[in-house]
C-alpha cells in the first residue's frame, strides 16, 4: 500500500511535523466524491469538528466511488483541487489524496486502514458522514472492520432523517461507535450545483469563491466539459 502523503497540517502537529504523544487527537475525516465541494460539505465538517472537539478535518476526496459507477464523475484532479481551494482558509482543515493516490475501486474501509496504520494510537479517527450515506453503512464493502478503525459521526442532511430505527440498527451491528448529530441544516448538493451550472444559473455564496472561480476558469460541469464515466 503506498504512504500517506499528507501532512496533516491541521492536528496541529509539531513544527517538525510530529505529534504530541501524551495528547489523545481527534481527527475527523469527510470523505465524499465533491463533484463540488460545497457549503454543506464545510458547514458539517466545521460544526462537527466543533460539537466533538477534533483537532481537525481532512477531506478524503474519492478516486473511483464505487456508489457512483456507470455516472459521470469530473476528474479527480479537478476535486482534488477544489478541496484545497476551499479548505485552504480554515487551519483545522486539511485535503489528502489518499484514496486518489491508492488508484482502484474507492474503498472507505482500506483509507481507515491505511490511516490506522499511519498514525501512532494516540490518534483517534472519526468518520463523518452524512444521513444519507450513513443508512448504506451496513452494506459498505468489509464495513465490519470499521469499528476497529473509527468511530462515526452521522450529521444530519436536509431531506433525510436519522430516525430512531437507524440509530438502533446502527449501535446493534457490528459495535460500531455512532454519534449522531443536528447540524444546521444546509440544503445544497453536488448534484444541484451541476446542474445549475449547466443551465448558466449563479452558485456563488453556494461554494466558496475560490472554487466558484475554478469552476469557471475549467469551464467545468458545461454541457461539453470533460468528465470520465467510471
Ligand atoms: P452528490 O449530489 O453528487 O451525491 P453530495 O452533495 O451528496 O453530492 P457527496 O460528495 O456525495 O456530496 O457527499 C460527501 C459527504 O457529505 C456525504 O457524507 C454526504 O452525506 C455529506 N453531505 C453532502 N452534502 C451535505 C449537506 N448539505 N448537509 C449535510 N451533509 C452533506
Ligand atoms: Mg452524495
Amino acid at each position: 500500500m503506498p504512504t500517506v502523503s499528507a501532512r496533516f497540517d491541521a492536528m496541529g502537529c509539531r513544527p517538525d511535523g510530529s505529534l504530541d504523544t501524551s495528547h489523545t487527537y481527534r481527527l475527523g475525516i469527510m470523505g465524499g466524491t465533491f463533484d463540488p465541494v460545497h457549503v454543506g460539505h464545510l458547514a458539517v465538517a466545521e460544526q462537527a469538528r466543533d460539537e466533538f472537539e477534533l483537532d481537525g478535518v481532512v477531506f478524503i476526496p474519492a478516486g473511483v466511488p464505487v456508489f457512483k459507477k456507470g455516472k459521470s464523475v469530473t476528474p479527480a484532479r479537478d476535486r482534488l483541487r477544489m478541496c484545497e481551494l476551499a479548505c485552504a482558509g480554515n487551519p483545522r482543515f486539511d485535503v489528502s489524496s489518499i484514496e486518489i493516490d491508492r488508484g482502484g475501486d474507492t474503498y472507505t474501509v482500506d483509507t481507515l486502514r491505511q490511516l490506522h496504520d499511519f498514525f501512532p494510537p494516540n490518534v483517534e479517527l472519526y468518520f463523518i458522514t452524512g444521513a444519507d450515506a450513513v443508512l448504506s453503512i451496513m452494506s459498505w464493502h468489509e464495513s465490519a472492520d470499521i469499528p476497529r478503525l473509527a468511530k462515526l459521526i452521522a450529521v444530519s442532511r436536509p431531506g433525510y432523517t436519522i430516525t430512531d430505527e437507524c440509530k438502533r440498527v446502527l449501535r446493534d451491528h457490528a459495535d460500531f461507535d455512532v454519534r449522531f448529530f443536528e447540524a444546521t441544516a444546509l440544503s445544497v448538493s453536488s448534484s444541484l450545483l451541476r446542474a445549475m451550472v449547466a443551465r448558466g444559473r449563479s452558485i456563488r455564496y453556494l461554494v466558496p469563491n475560490e472554487v466558484r472561480d475554478y469552476i469557471e476558469e475549467r469551464g467545468l460541469y458545461l454541457p461539453n466539459s470533460e468528465r470520465g464515466f467510471l
